[in-house]
């Protein structure tokens, strides 16, 4: 064998993250086409067989940097408004990074370690959680909801003498969340073996608020049909319009009938630091478990989530992997003082992740840089510039508002009594908005209306875009009219 073929590159980080850095500078400007305009060029490069013998560093960095990046995802565009994602900020980048060298993982003694459990604190803060509340990262706010809801499971089984982790589930049980609920909800019922089938839709009012009357008449049904509930499910913030559901009275519900109560703050919990919003929140003090992605408003790159419980020794024995001698066995007592002398906080055993990057430093570097004065002016800034898309919609006899906005997504269309089919129209206007490459909305439907949906997160998104939005979908629109192509058969 030859010793060459093993030759991984280990140290001259500082020459090749300066030169993928000027990329992403580069990439950042925004410049340049959208990655399927170019297809033709990048993938035959890229389309190989397994390499046999190696190309060096030097070879990848500059494919990297001249055909990966500048063909990568839309997401940190400006403009790009679609679901609930963005672009990480800087400062998010580089912790992230960092992490990835000097803190492989987040266990043992180390500082990264402390930030994990400071910056979980922060958040808790942030976020006016109530006193006590613990956390814990996790991938994404799917996981942040099996953990959630693994607590619930764990919860309600052990009042009636069952460990559902270590014995199963023993008997049906119920979980109640909104029609809007994120599908999630759904997902961690089934793997957590509560079936995807026994999360019972409540209805919502208009407004996409979950009806709580719907809810209490449901659980009192199935209480006297025999039924297990456990938990209530609230929105703060749902997926497709922003929906805020009546916290304090789903709170309450859920403890008249001592049943788990989790809100899924994924995307909206932030919007609670925006002062004109804040009372939308009342009730949050009553929750069992919250979650909030990290990844999402507040600008940290994919793969940041937090699960926060009022007493995280229920997730320990809903997730724990029982002790291992490969790990507690393989760790000094704490006397002898070295980083590996304790694992540390045993958040492996608070999830489904045994290894994991620490997540809490890219959290911690974000709230160090602006602190949570910079956080709320951005978030007040995209909750306006929805204001601002839903003001001129309403001005404009041409758009129609579909939803008034909660946060910061707003749901519109074009309208015109010469459209004959609106859906097909907007739909087709999205598309040459994408074709445009400038002004990236998703679309949704309302009440069976295909919305345009502009949902503003991202830190490079400004107010012009807000307004440009609106122009664009005019412009577009009107020309559109004037091809005739929608027209009623006449
Ligand atoms: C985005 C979202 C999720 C899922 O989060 P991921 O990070 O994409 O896994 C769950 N609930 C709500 C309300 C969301 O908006």
């Amino acid at each position: 064998m030859e010793n060459e073929s093993e030759a991984a590159e280990t140290s001259g980080l500082a020459a090749m993250l300066a030169s993928i850095g000027a990329a992403l500078d580069d990439y950042a400007d925004f410049r340049h086409p959208d990655a399927q305009d170019r297809r033709a060029l990048w993938q035959p490069v890229l389309d190989q067989p397994l390499p046999q013998t190696g190309a060096g560093i030097d070879a990848v960095v500059r494919e990297l940097r001249e055909v990966l990046i500048p063909n990568g995802a839309a997401m940190s565009r400006p403009g790009f408004t679609s679901w609930i994602t963005t672009g990480p900020v800087s400062v998010a980048v580089g912790a992230a990074t960092a992490a990835m060298l000097a803190a492989p993982q987040r266990q043992t003694l180390h500082a990264f370690n402390f930030v994990e459990e400071l910056s979980l604190r922060w958040l808790a803060e942030l976020l006016g959680l109530a006193p006590g509340m613990q956390g814990v990262y996790s991938s994404g706010g799917s996981v942040a909801n099996l953990l959630a809801l693994g607590g619930a499971r764990q919860w309600a089984f052990e009042q009636a003498g069952i460990d559902p982790a270590a014995d199963g589930l023993s008997r049906r049980c119920l979980i109640y969340a909104s029609s809007e609920a994120h599908h999630t909800i759904k997902r961690a019922a089934g793997v957590l073996g509560i079936g995807r089938n026994n999360v019972v839709s409540v209805d919502t009012e208009t407004g996409g608020r979950i009806d709580p009357r719907a809810l209490a008449r449901r659980i009192a049904q199935d209480k006297a049909d025999g039924g297990l509930p456990i938990a209530v499910v609230a929105n703060a913030g749902t997926t497709n319009t922003g929906a805020i559901d009546p916290l304090f009275e789903l709170g309450l519900i859920a403890r008249e009938h001592a049943l788990w109560f989790h809100v899924d703050g994924a995307y909206g919990l932030f919007g609670r630091l925006d002062p004109s919003k804040a009372a939308l929140y009342r009730g949050l003090e009553l929750a069992d478990s919250v979650i909030v992605d990290p990844h999402k408003w507040m600008g940290a790159p994919v793969g940041v989530a937090a699960t926060f419980i009022r007493d995280r020794e229920i997730l320990l024995r809903a997730f724990t992997q029982e002790p291992a001698a490969y790990l507690e066995g393989a760790v000094a007592d704490a006397a002898s003082g070295h980083s590996l002398s304790s694992l540390g906080i045993p958040y492996a055993d608070f999830g489904v992740e045994l290894s994991s990057p620490p997540r809490g430093v890219v959290v911690w570097a974000m709230l160090k840089e602006i602190g949570s004065a910079g956080l709320r002016a951005r978030i007040v800034r995209h909750n306006r510039m929805a204001a601002r898309v839903a003001e001129r919609v309403r001005e404009n006899r041409q758009l129609e508002l579909l939803h008034e906005p909660t946060l910061s997504i707003c749901c519109f269309r074009f309208t015109d009594p010469g459209i004959a089919d609106l859906n097909a129209f907007n739909r087709a206007l999205h598309h040459r908005l994408l074709a445009g490459n400038v002004h990236l909305p998703s679309t949704t439907l309302v009440n069976g209306a295909l919305a345009i949906r502009p949902c503003f997160i991202g830190a490079r998104t400004s107010f012009d875009y807000a307004d440009g939005l609106v122009d664009e979908v005019l412009r577009l629109g009107t020309a559109m009219l004037g091809e005739g192509e929608f027209a009623p058969p006449s």
